[in-house]
């Protein structure tokens, strides 16, 4: 899965993502990807997160939602995306998977489980190129 989240000059934050699924998931397969809240989620409020991973696990638990409202309640975008993630990793301690998050102040963070680590990419009016952060996952 590719997840996104944009925040535009304005404010207004996007977010998408674009998956080829689960592998040999079945005819019909809606995963979590194309899930509002699932897969992404956003706020002009606050910002917005997307995720990556075994969605039949993360689709349960709307965890970019949940990073969102982690972060309106003031969490840091890594701290709400580690919440979200420990929430789903208490029920199903063997999946793996990953949350981005970015509040609208431009900070952003992320979490993982289960793969070693994740990079996902950076890029504000203020930077001339784009920057990979790596997470370590748990
Ligand atoms: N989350 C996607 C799905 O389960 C797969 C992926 O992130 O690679 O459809």
């Amino acid at each position: 899965t590719i997840g996104m989240v944009v925040i535009d000059k304005d404010g207004n934050v996007a977010g998408g993502t674009s998956t080829n699924g689960a592998s040999h998931k079945v005819p019909g397969r809606v995963g979590d990807s194309p899930m509002i809240g699932a897969g992404a989620y956003v706020d002009n409020d606050v910002g917005g997160a997307a995720g990556t991973g075994d969605g039949d696990v993360m689709m349960r638990f709307l965890p970019s939602y949940q990073a969102v409202e982690y972060m309106r309640m003031g969490m840091d975008p890594t701290t709400a995306c580690q919440t979200a993630m420990s929430r789903i990793i208490q029920y199903y301690p063997e999946f793996s998977g990953a949350l981005v998050a970015a509040h609208v102040s431009g900070i952003h963070g992320a979490a993982c489980k289960g793969f070693g680590t994740f990079h996902y990419s950076v890029r504000n009016p203020g930077m001339s190129n784009v920057t990979v952060e790596a997470v370590t996952c748990v």
